[in-house]
């Protein structure tokens, strides 16, 4: 199997090391070493928190180019609804999509027609559920997430497929027929508010492959669009998939909303979702049967390859949802096992301590012994995003305790006052 595929990458020449990230980070996945930070690969979940935070710009997103669409005879431009948010509230939405489709696509589809297939078969979930409460796996970076810190809380996770996927498998299924081209002419371009959206189609979660071919950024095509917005597009043939309910999924409630259920908790930000999940591994969320949690404030509006204010975006998301909704009726030859994940999700066990369990043991009395000498301040000075990170760091050879400020600083001075006491005895 290849190396896992990140989409958040470090630019080293950018990096200053102020450290800014460490603390950011909800996996403790940075550390900044000689003067420059370094993502550790297997504690990543690609949620972008890193790059909203660098004031160097030093962390980046990698995206397909929009050139990739020559690759392909037919290409199909596949918006997340958080795409609508980006503009003002006056611009008609299929004025967007058809300039989004100017840029050189044959096809727009919209991820919400995925979104209203997965809300539905949610629903179906919800009516005899194998466990309770049901997380949405709509955020990957959430999946991720459970998978690394939370793996108690994999058979929570609603083991459909995103609407992504489920938007991309009708997209090409529809070309095909439409054109009579064979699956591999047709390139799917996922336009993408977030790194971790990025990731999961290179790493599928609970698939062998994913049914995106190419990812691109919203911050890339919005000037694209914006420009083309200007043009006439009055013949275009784009259709506009009027749905309130799939389009609010862009914001954080609307998943939820779709639902129509009562006992459900709505919860954005990564450090309030892992407050969430806390409770629900402690067993404290009896009451609940869904929870919605996306790792980006306000959703997927939120995202870090979005350009609008995520709370202007998610303003605009819930008027435009307001303003089309009504029941969509779907029309589908297909059940709720077409759209069930192919694989069992799995955790991830990150930075083993050693292979052997009674060396394992060993390393973690190490770990402990060494953050009792530590400070307990989880300052980040010494490049560690806490004490006890420190300390693992220290147990498994990257570190020393000579990286923490503190030590160091008590050390130097216990030197000097020896040297000082030396000196004196010889001039007594
Ligand atoms: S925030 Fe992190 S990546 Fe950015 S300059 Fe500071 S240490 Fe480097
Ligand atoms: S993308 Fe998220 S998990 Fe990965 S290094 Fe950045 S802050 Fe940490």
């Amino acid at each position: 199997m290849g190396e896992y595929f990140h989409s958040v990458i470090l630019e080293d020449d950018k990096c200053i090391g102020c450290t800014n990230c460490i603390k950011r980070c909800p996996t403790e996945a940075i550390r900044v070493k000689n003067g420059k930070a370094r993502i550790i690969k297997e504690r990543c979940i690609d949620c972008g928190e890193c790059i909203r935070i660098c004031p160097q710009h030093a962390k980046n997103s990698i995206t397909d180019p929009i050139e990739s669409i020559k690759d392909f005879k037919y290409k199909i431009a596949l918006p997340a609804p958080s795409l609508l948010g980006q503009f003002d509230e006056n611009t008609d939405p299929k004025k967007i999509l058809s300039a989004l489709k100017s840029i050189g696509f044959d096809e727009v589809f919209e991820v919400s027609r995925g979104a209203d297939i997965v809300s539905n078969y949610t629903r179906e979930l919800l009516k005899n559920p194998s466990k309770l409460p049901l997380i949405s796996s709509s955020c990957p970076a959430i999946v991720r997430l459970i998978q690394i810190r939370f793996p108690s809380l994999i058979d929570h996770i609603v083991p459909i497929e995103s609407p992504m996927e489920v938007a991309a498998m009708l997209a090409r299924q529809k070309s095909v027929q439409k054109t009579g081209l064979s699956p591999e002419d047709i390139g799917i371009f996922f336009i993408s508010p977030c790194p971790a959206k990025i990731t999961s189609v290179k790493n599928p979660i609970g698939n062998f492959h994913s049914n995106v071919d190419r990812i691109i950024s919203i911050k890339s095509v919005y000037p694209l669009i914006k420009k083309n917005l200007k043009k006439d597009l009055q013949n275009d043939e784009t259709e506009f998939y009027d749905s309130g309910k799939a389009i609010g999924w862009a914001r954080s409630g609307g998943e939820t909303f779709s639902l129509n259920i009562q006992d459900y908790l709505c919860v954005d930000g990564i450090e309030n979702v892992i407050k969430i999940l806390d409770e629900i591994e402690n067993d404290k969320l009896k009451n609940i049967k869904f929870v919605e949690c996306l790792a980006c404030i306000n959703g997927c509006v939120g995202g870090s390859l979005t350009v609008e204010n995520a709370f202007v975006a998610r303003n605009r998301i819930r008027k435009l949802s307001q303003k089309y909704m009504k029941e969509k009726e779907i029309q589908l030859n297909k059940t709720i096992k077409d759209f069930l994940l192919k694989e069992k999700i799995l955790p991830k066990n990150v930075r083993k301590l050693d292979d052997n369990i009674i060396e394992a043991m060993k390393k973690m009395e190490k770990i402990d012994y060494i953050n009792s000498l530590l400070p307990d301040l989880d300052c980040g000075a010494c490049g560690s995003p806490s004490c006890r990170a420190l300390a693992e760091d220290i147990v498994l050879g990257y570190s020393n305790l000579d990286d923490c400020m503190i030590i160091f600083r008590d050390k130097v001075n216990a030197l000097l006052s020896k040297k000082k006491n030396a000196s004196k005895k010889n001039t007594d």
